[in-house]
């Protein structure tokens, strides 16, 4: 495999920093170009000074002099703001863009590498459930890959590998189900943030951490693999796998199944996307059964937890409607964990923002944006209202 240079856009959060680990282990493979933080900025300080690239974005720009005075004695070019985002995902030395920050936000950055003809290794799903058709489409008219680094997604496209020829029947995406579990709504109605934060299987960011216990992260992984894998919705499944070691599974047409499976670590699918198509030896944990002497699996309670069926619903009503879902969870995630909504207040004012937004059937990439920024003014509106 020749040196990759990679950016790396959210390099502090808990995709990047774990980015950064697989970088630690093929120093003569792969080589960091650029790194970017929201608003964490010694940590961005001191992976700067560790990985030495040729740029650096602090987004939140009241950080900026610090980024400065910590890295003067250094060579390399420092931005603020969120436009450099933009500029820094396309320069001409980057090979793979690595989007691992959180939000729509994800969306410009994504296609001005696109456009230069990167390859992208995706942790940002929600570029994809914004704008999934046109991302893909751009990415086939610059001939670049689209890398998943979500797991289920590496799961699915490690198991598609050698398969070019053979339909798939489906696709089953696995869930772990989160805290909730099997608990019902009157449950649900009173849980509190602390207890939404606290993952069975992954730590993460918090607002994946929160769609997770919602299941609208699932959901958002409907949206995703339809257009990653070109799919019917009919062809997308999701079931209940608490232990998340299979972490998905593809159905081919004569009812073969393929599994992907591994510890529950997203330095490999990570690390897939960076080395693809090569498998690098590396010394990360191996998977021991006696720890998982059961694997089960359960129906996704779709009544309990509305975000799966809202997300499914909005998949099939096509338009922007992924566009409108994404944007108003991500103001309820951030509501939620402000202490101005409750659990299932989450899903009720995704339904109620829907409902308010006017449908849009064929947006171009500047409607997606500006239907994203109009969604956030009408569901903060409407928490205000509460
Ligand atoms: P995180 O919150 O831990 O980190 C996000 C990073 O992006 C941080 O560096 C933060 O400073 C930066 N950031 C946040 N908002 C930004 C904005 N508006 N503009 C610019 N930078 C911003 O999040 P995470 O858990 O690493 O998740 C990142 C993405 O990867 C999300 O889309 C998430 O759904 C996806 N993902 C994460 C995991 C995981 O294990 N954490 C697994 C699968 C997919
Ligand atoms: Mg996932």
């Amino acid at each position: 495999m020749n040196k990759k240079n990679i950016a790396i856009l959210g390099s502090t959060g808990s995709v990047g920093t774990q980015a950064l680990d697989v970088v630690r282990a093929f120093p003569d493979l792969l080589k960091v170009s650029v790194l970017t933080g929201g608003a964490n900025v010694e940590l961005l300080i001191a992976q700067a000074r560790e990985f030495k690239p040729q740029a650096v974005v602090i987004t939140d720009e009241s950080a900026y002099s610090r980024l400065r005075e910590g890295l003067q004695d250094l060579d390399m070019e420092l931005f603020a703001g969120v436009e450099a985002l933009v500029e820094v995902a396309a320069r001409p030395e980057v090979d793979v863009l690595l989007n691992a920050i959180v939000g729509a936000a994800g969306l410009k950055p994504t296609v001005a590498a696109i456009q230069k003809g990167k390859d992208i290794a995706l942790a940002n799903k929600e570029t994809l459930v914004v704008a999934g058709e046109l991302i893909m489409g751009l990415a086939e008219k610059h001939q670049v890959k689209i890398l998943p680094v979500d797991s289920e997604h590496s799961a699915i496209f490690q198991c598609l590998v050698g398969e070019e020829l053979n339909p798939i029947e489906k696709i089953y995406l696995t869930a772990s189900g989160g805290p909730f579990r099997g608990k019902d709504r009157a449950f649900l109605a009173h849980v509190t943030k602390l207890e939404a934060l606290k993952h069975p299987n992954w730590v993460m960011g918090a607002k994946i951490t929160i769609d997770s216990a919602s299941l609208m992260n699932k959901g958002l992984e409907v949206i995703e693999a339809k257009w990653l894998f070109n799919l019917e919705v009919e062809q997308i499944d999701v079931i209940i796998h608490p232990q998340s070691v299979i972490h998905s599974i593809v159905q081919f047409e004569d009812g073969s199944m393929k599994a992907q499976m591994g510890v529950p670590d997203m330095k490999l699918p990570i690390q897939n996307a960076l080395t693809f198509p090569y498998r690098m030896a590396n010394t990360f944990e191996r998977f021991d059964f006696m720890k998982y002497p059961n694997f089960s699996f359960e129906q996704a309670d779709m009544e309990t937890f509305q975000n799966l069926n809202l997300a499914y619903a909005a998949l099939r009503a096509g338009g922007d409607r992924a566009c409108v879902l994404n944007a108003a969870n991500e103001v309820a995630v951030a509501a939620f964990l402000n202490d101005e909504l409750s659990f299932l207040g989450m899903s009720e004012l995704i339904e109620a923002t829907l409902c308010q937004q006017a449908f849009v059937q064929q947006p171009t990439l500047d409607d997606y944006i500006a239907i994203d920024q109009q969604t956030r003014i009408v569901a903060r509106d409407l928490i205000n209202k509460l």
